[in-house]
This record gives structure tokens, C-alpha cells and sequence, in this order.
């Protein structure tokens, strides 16, 4: 428990993934020291053929790893084994054929990449209107979420990494049409939103923020993961108590775990049981 809140971590990055800057058992020892009651390996795992980092994940080493951190704090800490797959609509087919043969707790979808580009790049932004740049990133959330490929919709809002400061301030308002059909379309297929503490130190703004949050409710929404996507020690649960606050004001009660890919939940607040 952090705070009084059920402390779940579903956006963390080792070794296993070619940005981490720490081992799983580092990652595991460090949340229990912060009061984690679940950890959620998330690893980098990307499908452009072009992309030098595109093998780098290892899948047998990384359960071996995870199955000795299971061991090492069984009792203390439950650790679960993700992955963060970059969703481009034009590999959904190499994304499908890998998770068919290799299985998970639970899979992210994330958008870091549209038409090609990275979308936290000037390169993106410099090519269009604060309109086309958001546009463009929430047609490809909701493909990523069609795709019927993954389990929690992974830090909405990361446009806002490279676009607040290309753009000026973000509302959603602008983009409400597009939020609301995103969000329908979670609700439908099951799938959480995600509210990941980096854009906290990115940004000063969770992704994504508060008042997208508040539309995700209006829409029906009430799945919730939540992640600090901490690739090192110091960055793990990352403003957890903000999370769960934003999470608590607008409405969601609950946390979404997983195992072997079935979701359960639990109340983010023991009052709330
Ligand atoms: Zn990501």
C-alpha cells in the first residue's frame, strides 16, 4: 500500500528492454521497499524491421528472470510479466504472430510512432498544425484498440511529450469527437486507460490528463491501470498518490490486475471494498 491506496505498477522497464536502466530484481527490490503490493514488467518489445532495437527484447531470458524474482519475494510482492508493444497498424499482423506464441500477464499497446515518425520528435510536429498532430495520434490509438490485440490502452496523451512545447498548452476539449469514440471503443472492447506518472516529470501533466480522464468516465469508462513506466529504481511508483487521487475525483474505484492475460480488480482504496 502507498498512502493507504492498493499500489499497483503496471508501466515498469528493466534491462529486458533496451532504454532500462535497471535489473528486474532491482525494480522488484525497490518496490518493496516503496510499498508496491503489485509490480508490472513492461518491456519494450517492437516490430519495425528497420528499427536496430527491434530484437532486442529476449523473451526466455526475461521469464527466467521473472521467475527468480517470483521466488525472491514470493509473500512480499507480486510480480507480473507485460509488454509494451509499439502498435503501428501496418505490423499488427507481426504483433499478432508474436503474442500467439508467446505468452504474457498482460499486454500494452503503446502509439509512439505515426506515419513513420516518432511523434515525440520536432520532426512530427514541425510537419503539422496542433490539430493534425493530435488528430492524427488519436486515429492511431483507436486502430491500436481495434486491433483487439491489447489489454490497457498505454499513456494516452504521450503526444503532449513533444507537443505541448511545439504547440502551446493542452485541452482536450478540441479533440472531444475523437476521445469520446476512443473511449467507446475501450469501453466495448474491455480495455483500461492507463494513467502513467511520467508525463509528471515529463510535462507536469499525468498521460493522459485529469479533464481526458474525466471524459473517459462520461463515456462509460471505469477500467483503470495505472504505471509510472520507470525505467530505473528512483522513477518506480512514480507520484502514485496523484494517480489514484486524479483516478478517485473523477469517479474510477478501481484497479485492473492481471494474470495470463485475466483481468481482475480490486478497490484502489480499502473504504471502497
Ligand atoms: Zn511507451
Amino acid at each position: 500500500m502507498i498512502d493507504g491506496y492498493y499500489a499497483i505498477d503496471y508501466q515498469v522497464h528493466s534491462f529486458r528492454s533496451h532504454d532500462g536502466l535497471a535489473s528486474i530484481q532491482d525494480q522488484c527490490r525497490r518496490a518493496v521497499e516503496i510499498g508496491l503490493d503489485e509490480i508490472g514488467f513492461s518491456e519494450h518489445k517492437d516490430f519495425d524491421p528497420a528499427d536496430p532495437m527491434a530484437d532486442y527484447f529476449d523473451y526466455d531470458a526475461y521469464m527466467t528472470e521473472i521467475e527468480a524474482a517470483r521466488r525472491e519475494f514470493a509473500g512480499a510482492l507480486k510480480v507480473r510479466a507485460g509488454v509494451e508493444v509499439d502498435y503501428q497498424r501496418w505490423f499488427e499482423d507481426r504483433i499478432a504472430n508474436y503474442l500467439d506464441s508467446h505468452p504474457f500477464d498482460f499486454v500494452i499497446g503503446s502509439v509512439h510512432y505515426v506515419d513513420r515518425k516518432m511523434i515525440m520528435t520536432e520532426e512530427y510536429n514541425a510537419g503539422r498544425s496542433a490539430e493534425r498532430a493530435y488528430r492524427d495520434y488519436f486515429k492511431a490509438t483507436a486502430d491500436s484498440v481495434s486491433s483487439g490485440l491489447i489489454d490497457i490502452l498505454g499513456h494516452l496523451e504521450y503526444a503532449n511529450r513533444r507537443g505541448i512545447s511545439a504547440h502551446g498548452a493542452y485541452s482536450p476539449q478540441p479533440y472531444r469527437e475523437e476521445l469520446e469514440n476512443l473511449f467507446r471503443l475501450m469501453v466495448e472492447r474491455g480495455v483500461p486507460l492507463e494513467i502513467n506518472t511520467a508525463g509528471l516529470h515529463h510535462v507536469g501533466l499525468t498521460y493522459p490528463v485529469a479533464d481526458t480522464v474525466e471524459i473517459y468516465v462520461e463515456q462509460g469508462g471505469r477500467l483503470l491501470s495505472i504505471g509510472s513506466d520507470g525505467h530505473e529504481p528512483a522513477k518506480l511508483g512514480y507520484q502514485y498518490t496523484t494517480a489514484a487521487e486524479i483516478a478517485l475525483a473523477k469517479g474510477l474505484t478501481h484497479l485492473c490486475t492481471w494474470e495470463s492475460r485475466q483481468r481482475s480488480e480490486v478497490p484502489i482504496a480499502s473504504n471502497l471494498e
